[in-house]
């Protein structure tokens, strides 16, 4: 089947933007963060324990001294907070701020909740993205020192000791979000011509049959009939050869 998840890029001023739907910190980037990042390892999957209008709130609220590059809600909505490419650090894991970037996932209050299905396409949209721009493999890791999709609880104590993105299935749905971002990266199948002209020639029976059941004279309903015929036989012809 077709993917309709398309790749995200990340523009000169560190915008993300694509087929996907996004919104941007004001200001951008959010108040709680700090410059000086270098080369990243990979991405964090964080769990919000609550839903993406809450996050905004305290990412935005200086004394919470927390952020994220990329939220995403529950409908696979994603809120960007701060640059790709600028060195922006988000404030997410503590000592691993400077090398990995972070999404957290809006999980209605309660970790236990899997992710949604438009959640793992908006997340595999961003890891997509971002291990295309910083050079990181498309893979799961549960390291420190390695590369690609962690985890928050990864990182033990220099991290925060958070049990984040747990208890639960999301910690598990890295797997498929991979899988998922390496679709998005191969792009869907091509379309072959015999799927084109198959397509094309259902479209004129369902014209023909249209037309025909328009008209009520003789000559012009007998012609519209018979362009029905054949593009049924063309229709029939092409079904064989998929
Ligand atoms: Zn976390």
């Amino acid at each position: 089947m077709s993917n309709p998840a398309g790749r995200l890029t990340v523009k000169s001023d560190g915008t993300v933007s694509g087929p996907a739907s996004i919104s941007y910190n004001d200001p951008f980037p959010c108040v709680n963060g700090s410059w000086g990042s270098g080369a990243m390892q990979g991405v964090v999957m964080h769990t919000m324990v609550g839903n993406l209008p809450g996050t905004v709130t305290v990412f935005n609220d200086p004394s919470y001294q927390a952020s994220s590059h990329f939220g995403i809600d529950q409908r696979g909505h994603i809120h960007q907070f701060g640059p790709i490419g600028k060195s922006w650090i988000a404030w997410a894991q503590m000592a691993g701020n400077l090398a990995w970037y972070s999404i957290e996932h809006a999980d209605n209050g309660n970790p236990e909740n899997p992710l949604t299905d438009a959640q793992i396409t908006a997340s595999a949209q961003l890891v997509e993205m971002l291990s295309a721009f910083a050079g990181f493999p498309l893979q799961v890791t549960d390291s420190v020192s390695g590369r690609g999709y962690g985890t928050h609880v990864m990182g033990g104590a220099a991290w925060g000791s958070h049990t984040c993105p747990g208890p639960g299935p999301r910690a598990g749905q890295r797997t498929a979000i991979v899988a998922r971002a390496r679709q998005i990266r191969t792009g869907p199948p091509p379309v072959t011509w015999q799927a084109r002209a198959l397509a094309d020639a259902e479209q004129i029976e369902a014209g023909a049959t249209s037309l025909a059941a328009l008209l009520t004279t003789g000559d012009t309903q007998i012609r519209a009939q018979a362009i029905e015929t054949e593009a049924a036989a063309l229709v029939t012809l092409l079904k064989a050869h998929q």
